[in-house]
């Protein structure tokens, strides 16, 4: 997506550890009329699939998901990372490894909010090593429910979780891959 690269290329600041800061237009700060030509992206791409939720990541994936769900007319469910007193219990737990936090810890989503019926597009705002797709990936299973997509604001292609994710079958959207950020240079691939 040209725009989604563009601003990138503009705004995305390289830091240490793989990291690409973009909180001026994704993560902090967020650019809404941007989130919607990503969110028509996506349903271009996805929107024959039947798709009946939409599954995110608090936080930064929420927004996307949002406003992405306005296009396919379905609603969001967001995993929480922090377990909440009002739905202990009857949940779907999984561990995930944050890639910018470097520590493991449980996601948790409501079983009242997936069921077998679903068929779930996956949307969250980086992939790395993809960890934190494939565990929502892993709550849809459990759920009894099917993946339709996995929906990526951006992709590092430098990193293994695209790979991976596809190897296993998921069909996975980047809006933008990154090649490579070396020396603060950011490619993207083709
Ligand atoms: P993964 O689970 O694929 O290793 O990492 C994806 C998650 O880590 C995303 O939910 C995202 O929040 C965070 N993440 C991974 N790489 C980056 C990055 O370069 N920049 C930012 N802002 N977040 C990242």
């Amino acid at each position: 997506m040209e725009l989604l690269k563009q601003r990138i290329q503009k705004d995305g600041e390289v830091r240490a550890g793989n990291i690409l800061k973009v909180d001026s237009f994704l993560n902090h700060r967020m650019d809404i009329t941007l989130f919607k030509e990503m969110g028509r992206e996506f349903y271009e791409y996805f929107g024959d699939r039947g798709v009946t939720k939409i599954l995110t990541i608090e936080a930064s994936g929420i927004g996307i998901a949002c406003i992405a769900a306005l296009y396919f007319d379905v609603p969001v469910v967001y995993a929480k990372k922090h377990p909440t007193k009002n739905i202990a219990g009857d949940v779907y737990s999984v561990e995930v490894t944050s890639f910018t936090h470097g520590r493991s810890y449980n996601v948790i989503v409501s079983k009242r909010f997936l069921s077998e019926d679903d068929n779930v597009l996956i949307i969250d705002d980086f992939l790395a090593n993809g960890c934190a797709a494939r565990g929502l990936a892993d709550i849809v299973t459990m759920a009894g429910g099917r993946v339709a997509g996995v929906g990526i604001a951006i992709e590092k292609g430098f990193q293994a979780g695209g790979e991976n994710l596809r190897a296993h079958g998921l069909d996975v959207k980047s809006l933008a891959i990154v090649e490579s950020m070396e020396d603060g240079r950011i490619v993207f691939r083709d």
